[in-house]
């Protein structure tokens, strides 16, 4: 067996460990005779593994008790409904458009009601995180709206905006559980599992208990309320059950780390090396304005687009894979989430300087 480097921005490398303990208990998990997958959702086994799941979670975010944490299915793009459709009374909010997915949801948004872009970063394709000195938020916004980090872009925000005492929303979905994070500043924090914390299938919701109401846009069905969901601690329906459990995993995985500031420092060093190597470097260039650049995505150039895909296409062959930057902007990007060990980080940087050297 040969596993590779992947720095795929998601679905993403995941702890090696996590997926070892996953196959061990493949068949037959903590002696019930079955696998995680072929097991109901009612049963005691899985009552523990989404308690689990979840006090994990709380441990490591240090989430306040008067926050809910759910665990939902539909992806960070169903969030993008969910907000407007849960949070808007008077049908307004205020977006940042930092990226291609704060730009999704400000239009998902706008089937719900008045959306007010203060601030944007599109001018510049994106590549720096606007000046938020004088926001100009709007007084009868129901929420204010960031995308914490720009998984296309590679930038991400390393202060909040002042809302005052407007609730404040993020998509962490590419930088949660990275660092930590002071829950108590949000009302609503939502993450896709699959870049930094588990498979593909699970969305981890964090909601000030407030915020959970009846009171919701009309048409909003039932499986789309955060109290319907809240209500039923996520077991409403089916949830993506062994999507939850392989997330346990991996916030366990993360205390035994040491918590997020142990994770914090290794991402910062991981980050480092590599960010200092592009600053260096001749062939290479980053994409991003260096005050904003994103500790978990990180996009470059050659500047030269035959280059690229000679790069990409030899660093596949040498075992570093998806390096291929988005769809929408060519160039690489080397995502190097929580999982993506140091060593990854190095070989990557060591197959970087091989080709400089090979190619100029
Ligand atoms: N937000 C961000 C920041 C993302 O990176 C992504 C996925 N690439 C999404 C939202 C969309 O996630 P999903 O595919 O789970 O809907």
């Amino acid at each position: 067996m040969t596993r590779v480097f992947n720095f795929s921005a998601g679905p993403a490398v995941l702890p090696e460990e996590v997926l070892k303990e996953a196959a061990e208990e493949m068949l037959d998990y903590d002696v019930t005779g079955m696998s995680v997958m072929e097991m109901s959702h009612r049963s005691k086994a899985f009552e523990k593994i989404i308690g689990d799941a979840e006090q994990d979670l709380r441990d490591l975010l240090n989430i306040p008790d008067n926050y809910k944490v759910l665990f939902l299915q539909g992806g960070a793009s169903q969030q993008f409904a969910m907000v407007p459709m849960n949070l808007m009374k008077n049908r307004v909010a205020d977006y940042l458009n930092t990226g291609q997915w704060a730009k999704k949801a400000i239009q998902e948004g706008k089937i719900y009601g008045k959306i007010d872009v203060i601030a944007s970063s599109e001018d510049k394709t994106y590549t720096y995180i606007p000046d938020m000195k004088d926001l100009k938020i709007s007084e009868d916004a129901d929420y204010v709206y960031i995308c914490h980090n720009n998984t296309i872009y590679g930038t991400r925000f390393t202060e909040l905006p002042e809302t005052g005492d407007k609730i404040l929303v993020a998509d962490m979905s590419s930088d949660f559980l990275s660092e930590p994070v002071d829950v108590s500043k949000y009302g609503l924090i939502f993450a896709g599992a699959q870049k930094n914390v588990g498979p593909a299938g699970v969305v981890v919701v964090i909601i000030r208990e407030d915020l959970i109401t009846d009171d919701v846009l009309p048409g909003t069905p039932t499986m789309l309320k955060y109290k319907t969901q809240a209500d039923n601690k996520s077991l409403y329906n089916t949830p993506p059950a062994y999507g939850i459990y392989i997330c346990g995993k991996v916030f366990k995985w993360l205390k035994k780390l040491g918590g997020l500031e142990v994770m914090k420092k290794i991402n910062e060093e991981k980050a480092a090396i590599l960010y200092d190597y592009l600053d260096s470097s001749k062939m290479f260039k980053g994409t991003v304005v260096k005050k904003d650049r994103s500790l978990m995505n990180v996009p470059f150039v050659t500047g030269l687009e035959e280059l690229d895909k000679k790069f990409t296409k030899e660093a596949k062959e040498a075992g570093l894979v998806n390096l291929e930057g988005h769809r929408s902007v060519g160039g690489m990007r080397a995502s190097i989430y929580n999982a993506m060990p140091m060593e990854g980080v190095k070989a990557l940087i060591a197959f970087m300087k091989k080709f400089e050297e090979g190619n100029i």
